[in-house]
């Protein structure tokens, strides 16, 4: 007989269930030591190189960056940034075109179209069999767009910001969704370059939902660029939400240094992490300096009102293309911005 007991019993069954247990233990013990020292050890390192065979960089330390280039106004030099930050990146980028009424970022990337999405928002549709003009909707809607005066209301489609609230408030249920065309999602590759823009759909004026669109494509294990619309009201701000990083774009004149000091009233009220680029500089005066100077606000870049910058914009060719020796400027910009943001924070 074995010193257990006899096979079946409960002093048998016992030793059995506990063996089970112990080995049991020991396997998530040894789980446990792996991933301890796979923690260690840290995560290894890819070897990978871009289309030309340079090495990518520090494609790991900036997986999942976003950095956004902004302005106060139109035309102060926003998309030449963009692009040429995104051209120096030694590393698979995506570049963001969130200026969806007039995305231009494409006339100097000349990439390869790969896919194009279409992109709805929600708008209501009353049933006039159903609906009794209780007027519900309509005092719901703060943009106007459901109007009732004790009748069937009047939907005013363009107003309509697709939030679904009126078809939830409607007591009679005779309010149905359905899907209104905005606009398309454009995704083109330029070599490292995976350039996502929005187009709104002529006289459409929701870029909010088409914005939002655009950054749902993002992939979180490569870093962003945002080149966001000028101005500083909701589609910027929308644009801006999520970034680590924002770059004001700006120009050394006094229209320049007004728009600036709007677009950092918003990001401080945002309480986002920025600095400045001031383009064209020689034009105008040291206003902008002053200001950020007072306001301990880094200067990350000059550009100077170079003619041949201006002539290799009005080709459509890049800056660090046409003129390599900008090419350094363009790579300290991507180091102090989207080489580092979050090491910074540490
Ligand atoms: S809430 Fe419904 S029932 Fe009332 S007016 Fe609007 S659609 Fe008609
Ligand atoms: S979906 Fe929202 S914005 Fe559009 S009509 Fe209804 S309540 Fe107004």
């Amino acid at each position: 007989m074995r010193p257990g007991g006899p096979p079946g019993s409960d002093l048998e069954l016992e030793k059995q269930a506990l063996t089970e247990q112990a080995q049991s233990l020991q396997s998530a013990l040894d789980a446990i030591k792996k991933r301890l020292e796979e923690l260690r050890s840290g995560p290894a390192r890819r070897a990978r190189r871009d289309a030309h065979g340079r090495p990518l960089g520090d494609c790991e330390d900036t997986r999942g960056m976003m950095i956004a280039i902004a302005s106060g106004k139109g035309g102060t030099g926003k998309t030449t940034v963009s692009v040429n930050l995104a051209r120096v990146c030694r590393f698979p980028v995506q570049l963001l075109d969130c200026d969806v009424e007039e995305p231009n970022a494409h006339l100097f990337l000349k990439g390869t179209l790969r896919r194009q999405e279409e992109v709805s928002i929600l708008t209501p549709r009353v049933d006039p069999a159903l609906c009794d003009g209780c007027g519900e909707c309509s005092r719901l809607c703060q943009y106007h767009a459901i109007v009732s005066f004790g009748t069937q209301p009047l939907l005013f489609p363009e107003l309509c910001h697709g939030c679904g609230g009126c078809a939830k408030v409607c007591p009679r249920h005779a309010i149905r969704d359905t899907g209104r065309r905005i606009g398309v999602v454009e995704t083109l590759q330029s070599d490292h370059i995976e350039l996502l823009q929005g187009r709104l759909d002529v006289g459409v004026a929701m870029a909010p939902p088409l914005i939002r669109a655009v950054k749902a494509r993002l992939d979180n294990a490569t870093p962003a660029i945002l080149d966001a619309p000028p101005g500083t009201s909701c589609p910027v701000i929308t644009t801006l939400n999520g970034a680590d990083f924002v770059v004001l774009v700006t120009e050394p004149t006094p229209f320049g240094l007004h728009d600036l000091s709007l677009a950092v009233e918003m990001i401080a009220e945002l309480g986002m992490r920025f600095g400045v680029v001031v383009n064209r500089m020689g034009i105008g005066d040291d206003r902008v300096h002053g200001f950020c100077l007072e306001r301990n606000i880094p200067l990350l870049l000059e550009i100077p009102d170079d003619r041949r910058i201006a002539e290799a914009y009005s080709r459509g060719v890049l800056l660090v293309d046409a003129l390599p020796e900008y090419r350094v400027c363009f790579e300290d910009l991507l180091q102090r911005t989207l080489g580092s943001p979050k090491a910074e924070e540490a």
